[in-house]
């Protein structure tokens, strides 16, 4: 199908997925990140040029470069610096403009730093809560953002943040300096407090290498708008299609997400996270520039799951061969739910096993290992021809899912 071998940084459970999609295509696929990580459990076609080390440092990713054609990534907090330096060396695939780095290292710098991120959208203006950096660690420095942005506020760091390590809701002022403490060392911005009805994300693929928002339509595919369900901060629960939202919504948070995803160079999959406000205006929240947990559902539900995008959209000769409708829902609806680790290490099998009594539903377990609390260790996804179909099937393995929380 193609000879050049892919390069992932990160080896988790997306980096997994991603090979999966691989393997199928019989693309070889190199992975850095420790050994025995999820990624390379299930990879034999290339795992003579596994790398074991991280995608933080310098010498890693260098090594990983050197047995592979392009690089790409599962997790956006790696080092740009020597992905800047591996461009100047070599830019392009041997005889082609493609460059070795997708999407673009200088996308994962602006996105890997999330108040970045946002002044880059306020360029383009795609909109966004209102944040404003945090330079001190003294609490007048907060107060006086707090004063302009209002109660409540999200405090965030900058860096380094996932799964909602790295938020810090402050209600009042009370809550300003035990907010500081938990965030303490961390480059930080305070985010206005963004009253969602609803959160939605966006799948979207990028096949062109050029940014231009202009050329939104023609440069990226959108796949289906769907609803996500936080707990904690991390998501828990997607519905596609959204429950309750009107067609015109839809649309234009589809609309919304591939315009965002036009600013950015190179190409790949990105997963952008947005808030529906009650007025019905949509502001994005984040954008990753990988494949996504609320992109999971693809696999089952789309003709062409997030993780065969990425591997295509990465590749000079399959790139031009994802053709709208590739994207689109080949089901009526799907219900994606996310499973954690619990109390004991085993505690998420409990909710795996029970998901192998439901005709149909799509078991993932990552190969993590033993659980801890709130960490991700699979998910399933339940397809239907009615939301209603897929809610009431789901609905005792959210059950469960909660009595394992408690
Ligand atoms: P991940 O990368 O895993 O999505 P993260 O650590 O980057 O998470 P965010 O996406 O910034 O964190 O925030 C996690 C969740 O916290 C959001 O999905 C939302 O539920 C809530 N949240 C974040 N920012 C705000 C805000 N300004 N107002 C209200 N809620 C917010
Ligand atoms: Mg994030
Ligand atoms: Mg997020």
């Amino acid at each position: 199908m193609d000879n050049h071998v892919v390069g992932v940084l990160g080896g988790g459970q997306l980096g997994r997925m991603l090979v999966e999609a691989a393997n199928r295509l019989n693309i070889k696929v190199a992975v850095l990140d420790g050994e025995n990580a999820p990624a390379k459990q299930i990879n034999l076609v290339a795992s003579d040029k596994h790398v074991t080390g991280s995608f933080a440092t310098a010498s890693d990713v260098k090594e990983l470069a050197s047995r592979c054609d392009v690089l790409t990534y599962e997790i956006e907090h790696v080092d740009t610096k020597v992905l800047e330096e591996l461009e100047e060396e070599k830019p392009f695939l041997d005889g082609t403009k493609w460059s070795r780095i997708q999407p673009s290292w200088k996308t994962v710098r602006t996105i890997q730093d999330k108040f970045t991120q946002k002044q880059h959208f306020a360029k383009f203006g795609i909109s966004t809560a209102k944040s404003i950096a945090v330079g001190t660690s003294h609490p007048q420095g907060l107060k006086d953002i707090a004063d302009q942005l209002g109660y409540p506020l999200m405090l965030k760091s900058r860096t380094e943040a996932y799964d909602g390590r790295g938020n810090f809701p402050v209600k009042s002022v009370s809550d300003i300096e035990p907010a500081l403490k938990a965030l303490a060392n961390r480059p930080l911005y305070a985010e206005k407090w963004a009253h969602f009805k609803m959160e939605l994300a966006v799948m979207v693929v990028k096949t062109a290498q050029e940014d231009s928002i202009d050329s939104w339509e023609s440069i990226t595919l959108g796949y289906p708008t769907v609803e996500t369900i936080h707990e904690d901060s991390i998501c828990k629960l997607v519905y596609v299609p959204p429950r309750g939202v009107s067609k015109n919504v839809v649309r234009a948070a589809q609309d919304l997400a591939r315009r965002a995803v036009a600013t950015f160079a190179g190409t790949g999959v990105f997963g952008v996270e947005l808030f529906l406000l009650q007025d019905d205006t949509l502001v994005v929240n984040e954008v990753a520039p990988r494949p996504h947990n609320s992109g999971h559902y693809t696999i089952e539900a789309c003709h062409m799951s997030q993780y065969e995008a990425q591997i295509r959209a990465i590749l000079p000769d399959l790139a031009s061969t994802i053709r709208p409708g590739s994207t689109d829902l080949a089901v009526s609806a799907a219900v994606m739910l996310n499973i954690l680790g619990g109390p004991q290490p085993d505690s998420h099998l409990l909710v795996a096993k029970a998901a192998l009594e439901i005709p149909g539903a799509k078991i993932h377990l990552y190969g993590k290992g033993d659980g801890r609390p709130g960490r991700k260790m699979g998910h399933i996804t339940i397809l239907g021809s009615s939301m209603s179909e897929c809610e009431a099937k789901i609905h005792p393995l959210i059950q469960m899912v909660d009595a394992v929380r408690a």
